[in-house]
């Protein structure tokens, strides 16, 4: 893209209107810094936009999974269940958009499609699909690690006579299933949530399972005023706390005995707790101990109780049979929360179809054809996630120093220092990159962190007189190795799973966040501004 007539100028460009995206905007301007905002959405909340589909909510805690921008607003805000659901989470973006008044300065309905580094004028210029083109000093990607999303590529689906839909792009106005056959493909977190919402309200629900997921449930229900209360009085130190977790939580870490040094018993009455009070949180089952993210030994005691409850749970046995992961350990990919998942298999309207065993063959007119079998389908839905990670900023057609695409850079998968720069790249910031912990934590307290980690950088530049900033080569290899060191010490890398982006046809197996936890992270990434900014260069 070349510099063209019509220009508009601002000190910053951020890309999305999410949590990350309010809140960049919001400190940015505590600098007095002139930003745009570009959305894709017509309105505010990213993720919590976006995916309106049947029992979409929070697998974190309502009171853990919120921002800490404002005293009075954490004060002031009420959630009124456990487990919030996307429309609190959505009137609560528009909450933050209304009570700052960001809106002026978010521009919606675009989506950034090309963004072009100008060495000589040390400027960014970004291009949008209403044919904008925008000169900023800083672009800054809040663009989310789960926006793009992945419809798998059916053959015949142009030919399908009824309607589907992908569950991160529901209709706001909703979809009437009732009297209808509806197939659902995917049984990840998104499917697992909306099985048994769906199956309430279909005439008959095949739920078409590639493979089977650890789901535990959230026990969500009404927030009890005296709990909220008293949170509320100690929301400072429940900060402080999830701010050095490496969970981003307000929650005690991992004891520090292992799995296989307790007695039978022992053990099974700790992950027992767990799943009963899940509704503190339900990743609590992964904590019980310190070794099973590590051990495949103790990984597969945790994985054998959830397996049991799911024989519990499912009266025919062949479909809970199926119904248990047996291909991953568990913790390996994210580990699903549910209300009622399992149950669902109960009722006479829902048909389980292993599609592992005989895959999806090709999308009819009238339905789907697996290998086995044709099922008449009214309704199709896609609950096929995303391009993570990514997905959102190689959209983006960013070109950095000598004409090098992020595309090219990241051909063999993403390389990043701290997921926060990425050399050839001046003045490119990302807020929850690959390569710091996001998806593998409570996001809220990461895109907190990135945020006023980006914000006080650029501070440091405008105080200092500095035009551009970005990381050494050796600082980001170095990064790039640790990131992996640490994930081959971890299970993670045994599961098929999207960190590892093998969701994505053709995308090159990274594991892409840091998995060395958040409370570690985020004391590298201050010792780096305590070293003056060690592994970065600025001019
Ligand atoms: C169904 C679901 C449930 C989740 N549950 C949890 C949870 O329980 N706990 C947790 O910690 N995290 C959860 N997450 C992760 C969630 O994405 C983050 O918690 C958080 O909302 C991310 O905020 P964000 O602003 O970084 O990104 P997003 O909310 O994804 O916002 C990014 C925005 O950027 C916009 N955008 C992207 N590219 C462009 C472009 N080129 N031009 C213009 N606009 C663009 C998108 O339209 C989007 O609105 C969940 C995610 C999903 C999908």
């Amino acid at each position: 893209m070349s510099a063209p007539g019509v220009v508009s100028h601002f000190d910053a460009v951020v890309v999305g209107a999410g949590f990350a995206g309010l809140t960049m905007l919001f400190r940015l301007r505590e600098i007095g810094l002139s930003v745009r905002v570009i959305e894709r959405g017509s309105g505010v909340g990213g993720t919590w936009f976006w995916n309106r589909y049947p029992g979409a909510r929070v697998d974190v805690p309502s009171m853990h999974y919120s921002l800490a921008i404002d005293p009075n607003l954490e004060q002031d805000w009420n959630w009124p269940e456990t487990f919030s659901a996307q429309a609190d989470l959505e009137r609560y973006a528009n909450h933050i958009a209304d009570r700052f008044h960001l809106r002026s300065d978010i521009q919606f309905d675009t989506t950034l499609i090309a963004a072009t580094y100008d060495e000589d004028r040390n400027r960014w210029w970004v291009g949008t699909d209403g044919g904008d083109t925008i000169e900023c000093k800083y672009l800054i990607s809040a663009a989310g690690c789960l926006s793009a999303t992945n419809v798998p590529d059916f053959a015949g689906l142009e030919s399908f006579g009824g309607s589907w839909y992908h569950t991160s792009r529901w209709p706001r106005e909703g979809v009437d299933l009732t009297g209808k056959v509806v197939g659902i493909v995917g049984t990840g977190s998104t499917g697992i949530q909306a099985v048994p919402v769906l199956a309430e309200q279909v005439k008959h629900l095949y739920v078409f399972q590639r493979t089977a997921n650890f789901s535990v449930p959230s026990k969500n229900k009404k927030m009890d005023p005296d709990f909220q209360r008293d949170w509320k009085t100690h929301y400072d130190d429940h900060r402080k706390v999830a701010r050095l977790t490496s969970s981003g939580l307000s929650w005690p870490e991992p004891p520090t005995v292992s799995a296989l040094e307790v007695s039978v018993e022992e053990r099974n009455r700790v992950y027992e707790d767990a799943w009963i009070n899940s509704s503190y949180t339900p990743l609590g089952l992964l904590r019980g101990f310190s070794d099973i993210a590590t051990n495949l030994e103790a990984n597969e005691t945790c994985a054998e109780f959830v397996r049991n409850k799911i024989r519990q749970i499912v009266k025919d046995q062949q479909v809970a049979e199926l119904l248990c992961p047996k291909d991953h350990p568990i913790g390996t990919k994210r580990i699903c929360v549910d209300d009622g998942y399992y149950e669902t298999f109960n009722r006479p309207n829902v048909t389980l179809v292993d599609v592992r065993g005989d895959p999806i063959a090709e999308v009819v007119p009238t339905g789907l054809r697996t290998t086995a079998t044709q099922y008449d389908l009214d309704v199709l839905v896609f609950a096929t996630g995303f391009d993570a990670m990514t997905g959102p900023l190689l959209a983006m057609n960013i070109v950095g120093r000598d004409g090098l695409t992020l595309r090219d850079k990241w051909n063999a998968g993403p390389v990043t220092y701290l997921g926060l720069q990425t050399v050839g790249f001046p003045n490119l910031f990302m807020i929850t990159g690959p390569g710091s912990p996001s998806v593998l934590a409570n996001m809220t307290t990461c895109i907190e962190q990135h945020v006023e980690w980006v914000r006080d950088a650029i501070e440091h530049m405008e105080h200092g007189g500095l035009v551009t900033m970005e990381p050494d080569a050796e600082a980001e290899d170095r990064w790039v190795h640790h990131v992996n060191e640490v994930a081959d010490f971890t299970l993670f890398k045994q599961a098929d799973s999207w960190y590892l982006g093998a969701n994505i046809p053709g995308k090159p197996r990274v594991f892409m966040p840091y998995v060395g936890g958040f409370g570690n992270y985020r004391a590298k990434c201050d010792q780096v501004v305590e070293e003056n900014y060690a592994g970065f260069s600025f001019t």
